[in-house]
């Protein structure tokens, strides 16, 4: 039954992933999610449901409008295959648990405020704000004891809240000396809420998640640095994407790689 259910998480996790596109797209520019229904951004012809399937039409349409031709974005492919992947390795990771639903719930909206970082270098509040109330409700519901959250170690309330105010305050402190040091704004409020809102989930291994977020920063950054260095030197980089990387890397690996730590430091 395993790759009946893995098929099923596939093909609803790129459908979830088709409605993040429209919400990366629209929420932003402080369009309504619901209507006008889906749209070319090019010539405005109305997407009809044949040409609206996850992933399959993209390539039915080799790319392209079905009116103007126009190229389509490859991001709504790539955010429906990313998330329906990302839905399978839930399911794997969670069984048909409860936690499952936190787990999804996380994972996708770490996906969707990665991407309006990347393209606005911001995250909204309007997203956010929410997402933070719904991980709390998530949190009451451990206290009734119905296992939720955080939701990779099962270690109870209090690690989450803890994780909660670590993620927050860690990346509020590196704001402060940031703007102190070099007297521009290195991080904004919105990395400072989505740290936060990760530690809800990951308790203290949000510091793993913290410091991957970093190290693969610093990579692109270099790699971004030695490509064109005007240009990146100028722009500052979304913090966002790799928070949210960091975050399901550590979702998903964060024991292992953690005991792993501890075996190669002679600590276990
Ligand atoms: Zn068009």
């Amino acid at each position: 039954m395993s790759l009946f259910y893995e098929g099923l998480f596939f093909i609803a996790g790129t459908i979830a992933g088709s409605f993040l596109n429209v919400c990366i797209y629209r929420i932003p520019r402080g369009k309504s999610i619901l209507s006008p229904s889906s749209h070319c951004p090019a010539c405005g012809y109305k997407i009809r449901p044949i040409d609206n399937i996850p992933l399959l039409s993209y390539i039915l349409l080799k790319g392209k409008c079905r009116s103007c031709k126009k190229k389509i974005s490859l991001r709504y492919p790539l955010v429906e295959l990313i998330t329906g992947l990302l839905w399978v390795q839930l399911y794997n990771h969670f069984g048909l648990t409860f936690q499952l639903i936190p787990g999804l719930f996380f994972v996708t909206l770490l996906v969707v405020l990665a991407a309006i970082d990347y393209d606005t270098n911001l995250i909204p509040n309007k997203i956010m704000l929410p997402a933070i109330a719904i991980s709390f409700v998530f949190t009451v519901l451990y206290v009734l004891k119905i296992k939720s959250v955080p939701i990779i170690a099962n270690a109870g309330v209090g690690w989450s809240v803890a994780g909660f105010f670590i993620g927050g305050g860690l990346l509020y402190l590196i704001a402060i000396i940031a703007s102190a040091v070099f007297r521009k704004d290195a991080m904004g409020g919105g990395d400072i809420k989505l740290a936060a809102f990760a530690g809800l989930y990951l308790g203290g291994y949000i510091l793993l998640a913290l410091f991957i977020g970093f190290f693969l920063g610093a990579i692109v950054g270099i790699i971004l640095i030695a490509k064109d260095k005007s240009k990146s030197m100028s722009k500052t980089m979304p913090f966002g994407p790799f928070i949210a990387a960091g975050s399901i890397i550590t979702l998903f690996f964060g024991l292992q790689l953690w005991s792993k730590y501890l075996a190669l430091a002679g600590l276990s």
